[in-house]
């Protein structure tokens, strides 16, 4: 597009540089826009600095755990080993700091104006920043994420989020964590892997809502196996600090307990306050999500919004699609770009992780009416060596009348790995059939998803 040099101060504003923010403002810059952005804390938002990035870091460290265990039997002896968190925390914490500083370079490179500071919509096309100094732009983009959603009971200021568990000075030997979907699943097994004793706390007795049934069970089985304890069906009534150190944590229907750490992961919320909504006329949808069209628009016509904040998807490929598909519309010189949010794969980083794409066998069921389910149900060929009794279950969805697959799920080591590339044959609409045409690679585990009976 052609920058317009009169009017504004800048082409676009963007206020958070977070996954969406960034890729929309350095792909806007790079279609010759004059871009700022805003970022009140760091930049790389939620999933560099305390998201997927750092979570994944230790997921990592904490494959070790079984490692170690496991290797005596591949004919490995190694002397007495013990575990430093602060040693792990503060790699992770170092690499943070290095990605940031790498997203920051992206933005320089690309000639974006970055403040450091908190941003809000003061006037039409006019943003004031927490300075106090004021700047227009001809197009306004929000991409301010979202916040960790911290239920109210007593003591409730107490419990920490997953934003605070990346930093914590010593490693619980009791946590709590409430809730029972991506993030209590994979802390769990992080904590669980590291030593401490973890219980899972839930309001009703599902884990991961939307997973298909038979993985969701899969991991609660293993979960349970491998020490982490499940408390379902119930509410946290108080949380008191315990003067010898830790809090006494009261649930609805049991005796008061001990816990060194309570962490809440339940949900997040999108971030719009005190951005100047109302005032700009922004409309907000019932979770208190910014609304937008499928461009990203919302109803103010030069104000869009990319990310967490529209809670669409909470996902950080998600966000970077739409970050990228907005600045491509608005400042690209091709077609406009909507984002598919259909059949988007996703998985979970729990031990052993899940992967997921498409429909649930109950939702194919629902849908569909008539459905051919595929299964693999097996040890593998590790854990059989290791003697580790852990089983992998893949399952495969497909339409009854076509054989079209409408979704697979998988819980086994390595299924995210697996799952992108399978994501992809979904996605095309692929049959039974196809995926029968394909020669296993032999032995993997991913040669199960060419041979489901
Ligand atoms: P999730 O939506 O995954 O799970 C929230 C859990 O908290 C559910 O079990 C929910 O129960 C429960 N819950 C919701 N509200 C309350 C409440 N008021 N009181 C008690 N329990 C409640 O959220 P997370 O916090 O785990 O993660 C946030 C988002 O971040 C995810 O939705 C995901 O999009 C993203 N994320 C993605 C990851 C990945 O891709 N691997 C990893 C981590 C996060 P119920 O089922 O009954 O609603």
């Amino acid at each position: 597009m052609a920058a317009d040099t009169t009017e504004y101060d800048f082409d676009l504003f963007t206020i958070g540089a977070g996954s969406g923010g960034v890729r929309a403002s350095r792909v806007a810059a790079a279609h010759g826009a004059r871009v700022a952005v805003a970022e009140e804390f760091r930049v790389g938002g939620t999933c560099v600095i305390r998201g997927c990035v750092p979570k994944k870091m230790l997921v990592y460290g904490a494959h070790f755990a079984e490692d170690l265990e496991d290797c005596a039997k591949f004919g490995w002896e190694i002397g007495e080993k013990s575990f430093d968190w602060i040693k792990l925390r503060d790699n992770v914490l170092n690499d943070v700091d290095r990605l940031e500083n790498a997203y920051t370079e992206t933005l320089e490179n690309h000639d974006v104006t970055i403040f450091r500071e908190r941003a809000e919509i003061t006037g039409g096309h006019e943003i004031t920043l927490a300075s106090g100094k004021v700047v227009t732009a001809r197009y306004i983009l929000i991409a301010t994420g979202a916040h960790p959603r911290m239920p109210t009971c007593e003591g409730a200021e107490h419990a920490i989020s997953s934003n605070e568990a990346f930093h914590l000075d010593a490693l619980p030997k009791r946590i709590l964590i409430a809730g029972g979907g991506y993030i209590a699943n994979e802390f769990a097994g992080i904590f669980n892997e590291f030593g401490s004793k973890v219980t899972i706390v839930n309001r009703s007795d599902v884990l991961l809502r939307g997973y298909d049934e038979s993985v969701r069970d899969r991991l609660l089985q293993i979960s349970t196996m491998k020490g982490i304890e499940f408390r379902f069906n119930t509410t946290f009534e108080y949380i008191r600090e315990c003067p010898d150190g830790g809090y006494f944590v009261k649930l609805s229907d049991r005796d008061e307990e001990h816990a060194d750490v309570v962490m809440f992961a339940t949900g997040r919320v999108p971030n719009v306050k005190g951005l100047g909504l109302d005032k700009a006329g922004v409309e907000l949808g019932e979770r208190g999500e910014i609304v937008v069209d499928r461009f990203s628009k919302t109803n103010i016509d030069h104000i869009y919004a990319v990310g967490d904040v529209t809670d669409r998807v909470q996902l950080t490929p998600v966000a970077i699609r739409e970050g990228q598909a907005f600045a491509d519309t608005v400042f690209g010189k091709g077609d406009p770009v909507a984002v598919d949010h259909g059949c988007i794969p996703s998985a979970v980083f729990s031990h052993p992780p899940i992967a997921s794409v498409g429909m649930t066998e109950g939702q194919a069921r629902n849908k569909l009416g008539t459905v051919k389910v595929y299964q693999a149900d097996f040890r593998p060929m590790k854990n059989v060596l290791a003697g580790r009794n852990e089983r992998s279950l893949m399952k495969m969805i497909c339409d009854g009348e076509n054989g079209k697959i409408v979704g697979i799920h998988m819980i086994a080591p390595e299924a995210p790995e697996m799952m992108q590339a399978a994501a992809i044959a979904v996605k095309a609409g692929l049959t039974k059939a196809d995926f029968d045409a394909t020669v296993a690679i032999h032995p993997t585990m991913a040669e199960e998803l060419v041979l489901m009976r």
